[in-house]
């Protein structure tokens, strides 16, 4: 068994790098408790030591659609599907060094772009999105509360990199930045109103707000 925090958690890195995962960061549990209940690691887990983020690169943004099957009332978000089952296989890992883990669910659950910014993988930017060095905010995220004592990150608040930046803001079909903080409902009439349908059954929502940001494309 790995008992020493800091051999665990490198361990765990170099875990996620060999099965795949493009990011991985740690958030202390106690910064969640300016969230509501439903939305706190301890919701999920009795005593979690650490919340466990992992992010997908959407390298191809067709890795972003939806798909429904009606037959059996079912949604499928295919970078979901990979994040959940690289979730399984840290869950599997950390219970093979002793420690309980619980994946969270994607709703309700917690704020992930939030909880990536509390574990030190980017800052959120005016594009209301994670930002991520290597990657830009073309990625999504899920988490696992784990009871394993790993060291978490140090929290980012603020985004440089949008300091003399609005391209997100000027790029929205929808406006939604326009008022200095985003318009969920501006975005989401304009994203249901302009479903890029893939086929009968697989649509894109509208990722302009994604793809337009230069972070990580040089
Ligand atoms: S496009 Fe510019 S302002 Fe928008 S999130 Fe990216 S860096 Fe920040
Ligand atoms: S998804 Fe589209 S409509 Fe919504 S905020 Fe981003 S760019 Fe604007």
């Amino acid at each position: 068994m790995l008992i020493k925090n800091g051999e665990l958690t490198r361990e765990l890195i170099n875990y996620c790098d060999n099965i795949g995962i493009d990011l991985v960061g740690f958030a202390n549990p106690e910064l969640f408790a300016k969230y509501q209940l439903d939305n706190r690691p301890s919701s999920f887990l009795e005593i979690p030591k650490s919340v466990v983020i992992i992010g997908l690169y959407l390298y191809d943004l067709i890795l972003d659609a939806w798909s429904k099957d009606e037959n059996k009332y079912m949604n499928y978000h295919y970078a979901d599907s990979i994040l959940v089952n690289q979730c399984h296989k840290i869950k599997n890992y950390l219970a093979k060094n002793g420690f309980k883990s619980k994946i969270i669910p994607y709703k309700p659950g917690l704020f992930l772009k939030e909880a990536a910014a509390l574990a030190g993988i980017g800052p959120i930017g005016k594009n209301n999105l994670l930002i991520t060095a290597k990657y830009g905010s073309q990625v999504r995220l899920r988490a696992l509360a784990t009871e394993a004592p790993l060291l978490n990150g140090n929290p980012i608040y603020e985004s440089n990199y949008c300091i003399d930046c609005d391209i997100c803001i000027e790029a929205c079909p929808a406006n939604a930045f326009s008022e200095g903080k985003y318009n969920k409902d501006a975005c989401l009439a304009y994203c249901l109103a302009n479903l890029k349908k893939l086929s009968d059954n697989t649509v894109l929502w509208c990722n302009i707000c994604i793809e337009c940001c230069p972070i990580g494309k040089d």
